[in-house]
């Protein structure tokens, strides 16, 4: 659809929003930001709720601008969705991942698990899953340290493409969970159908505690409990939500009270060197 080139561009661009303009130019400068590396990976802590123990990471991808400094993911994923730069930048995301995870275990510090965001691109993608055998073989890490967070509004896009996907997936050992829930319009009947190990309860339940978001979250317990699958509760940021959520029987806790994202650096400063390794 895109014949009739100049005449048609030239139409069209007066009539572009600011927001379509600056979404143009940031798919440009995007394409430069992978070409001259300006991206990174940086890893937010995940702790075991009863025992406060270090398990695990996610991988949350970082974008400093030269000129204009840090873009949000929330500004430019959705860029790079459309333009189908998040295939190639997803697969460099999950190398980045599985081998900074990798390097710290072999540097002495815990087996941790790491948790990589997908978008709905990424699950169409015939190569994704080379993607993340390549991953996994090119860092020596073991499939179920990998864990792939799928939001509920791409699993019902598709439903019986989602499933094949993830039993894909699963097949060759890697960890599935599901990103933001309670916040899509997910029917609760897929849950038996989605071969999933997680959830992670949106932080706007977390935010809401004690109180409606507690009814809630103790609800979303309850639904795993009976499904065998784990609770992450995100977005923890005060010590009553955590001692709350602790009480509560959540599983695993990730939040700015224990740990933002940090550069992979800062990440292995903070909690890889202790004195007690
Ligand atoms: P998400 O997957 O729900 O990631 C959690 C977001 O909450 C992150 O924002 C994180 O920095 C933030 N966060 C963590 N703890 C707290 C807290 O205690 N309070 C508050 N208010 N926020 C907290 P971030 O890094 O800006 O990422 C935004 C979204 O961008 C992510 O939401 C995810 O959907 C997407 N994203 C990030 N990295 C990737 C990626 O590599 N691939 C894809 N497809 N999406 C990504
Ligand atoms: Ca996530
Ligand atoms: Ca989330
Ligand atoms: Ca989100």
């Amino acid at each position: 659809a895109k014949h009739g080139g100049r005449n048609r561009l030239a139409e069209f661009v007066p009539a572009m929003t600011a927001a379509a303009q600056r979404s143009a130019v940031l798919e440009r400068e995007l394409r430069r930001a992978i070409e001259h590396e300006q991206l990174a990976v940086h890893y937010q802590p995940q702790f075991e709720c009863s025992t406060g123990r270090l398990i695990g990471v996610e991988a949350l991808l970082r974008w400093r601008h030269p000129d204009h400094g840090p873009v949000s993911p929330a500004e430019f994923i959705p860029i790079a969705e459309e333009s189908g730069l998040i295939v190639q930048l997803g697969a460099w995301v999950l190398q980045r991942a599985c081998a900074d995870v990798a390097a710290w275990e072999q540097a002495g510090g815990p087996a941790l698990t790491v948790a990589v965001n997908m978008s709905a691109r990424q699950l169409r993608e015939p190569g994704f899953i080379d993607d993340v055998t390549r991953a996994l073989a090119q860092s020596g890490l073991a499939p179920h340290r990998l864990e792939l967070e799928l939001t509920e509004s791409l699993l019902m896009e598709d439903v019986p493409g989602a499933i094949a996907f993830m039993q894909a997936i699963r097949a060759i050992g890697v960890r599935l969970a599901i990103d933001d829930f309670g916040t899509g319009y997910s029917s609760l009947a897929y849950l038996q159908t989605f071969p999933i190990n997680q959830l992670k309860v949106d932080r706007s339940f977390v935010q809401l505690l004690p109180g409606r978001g507690g009814t809630i979250i103790h609800a979303v317990l309850a639904l795993a409990r009976g499904f065998g699958l784990s609770v992450v509760a995100e977005g923890v940021e005060e010590q009553r939500q955590l001692e709350w959520l602790r009480h509560a029987g959540c599983d695993v806790v990730q939040g700015f009270l224990l740990g933002a994202p940090m550069a992979p650096d800062a990440f292995a400063a903070r909690f890889l060197s202790g004195p007690d390794e």
